[in-house]
């Protein structure tokens, strides 16, 4: 049986490139927003969804292949060298592409007649088509003795990241150019400058260059950000421009 999906949204988020991406939803709390696409977007598809606190997001892993045909793959949690059942992983390679990511609603908001959601946690690239959208279910989506042995808990930061002073400078420059406002916390950051700390501490890096040194960049809420592998354990970002 064939079967035809649609795009029922499209989600808006800080990540053009898939490098950066966290490997699940939830790590990071990024903020994005899912822009219902006609007839989806009328305030009655959505009713009741404000009294809910997380959503799934199924999706399509667009910018992959249409026809993966491994059945095998090499999940980067395992350090890019063990093999597993495609079935087995939530790897993005996988047949029909179709991708499910679980993440916090901020918000339902209704601007002339269209409604979007603002959602916090995602690991989407911008402009990725949501095919569906359904509430959390704690009683039945939350399992307490709940055991996965291939990856038993979240991935821990491995990287310790600094800002040089010229880039911490440059990104500040960015960010009002871009017209961002937000405070700053106790530790003297805004809540970008701390995610872009949390996403190089995640260490993007495929497995097989994390003992090497080097210069890496990723590009997300609009911005060139690179880092210097000091130690093979330790990040400094050293820049930061428009993208
Ligand atoms: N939570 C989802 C996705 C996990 S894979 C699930 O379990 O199904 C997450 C990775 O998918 C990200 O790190 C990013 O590299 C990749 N990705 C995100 N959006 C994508 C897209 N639209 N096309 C291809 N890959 C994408």
């Amino acid at each position: 049986m064939e079967f035809t999906l649609s795009t029922v949204a499209l989600a808006r988020t800080p990540f053009r490139e898939k490098f950066g991406i966290p490997r699940q939803a939830g790590l990071v709390p990024v903020r994005g927003r899912i822009d219902m696409l006609p007839p989806w977007d009328q305030p009655e598809a959505l009713n009741g969804l404000e009294q809910v606190s997380h959503i799934w997001l199924d999706f399509i892993f667009h910018q992959n292949p249409s026809k993966p045909e491994q059945l095998s793959v090499r999940p980067p949690r395992l350090g890019g060298n063990r093999r597993l059942g495609v079935f087995a992983t939530r790897a993005s390679f996988r047949p029909n592409r179709l991708g499910a990511s679980l993440v916090k609603l901020e918000a339902v908001c209704v601007e002339a007649g269209n409604v979007h959601l603002e959602v916090s946690g995602i690991d989407l690239l911008d402009g990725t088509p949501i095919v569906d959208i359904k509430p959390y279910l704690p009683y039945a989506d939350r399992i307490d003795d709940a055991v996965n042995a291939i990856a038993p808990a979240a991935p821990v930061p491995t990287l310790a990241v600094d800002w040089q002073a010229q880039a911490l400078l440059a990104c500040r420059a960015c960010l009002q150019e871009l017209g961002y406002v937000g405070g700053l916390s106790g530790d003297g950051l805004c809540e970008i400058e701390q995610q872009v700390m949390q996403l190089v501490a995640l260490d993007p890096r495929p497995a097989y260059k994390q003992s090497s040194c080097g210069t890496y960049a990723m590009s997300v809420f609009g911005l060139n950000v690179r880092w210097v592998m000091q130690t093979p354990t330790q990040a400094s970002i050293s820049d930061v421009s428009l993208a």
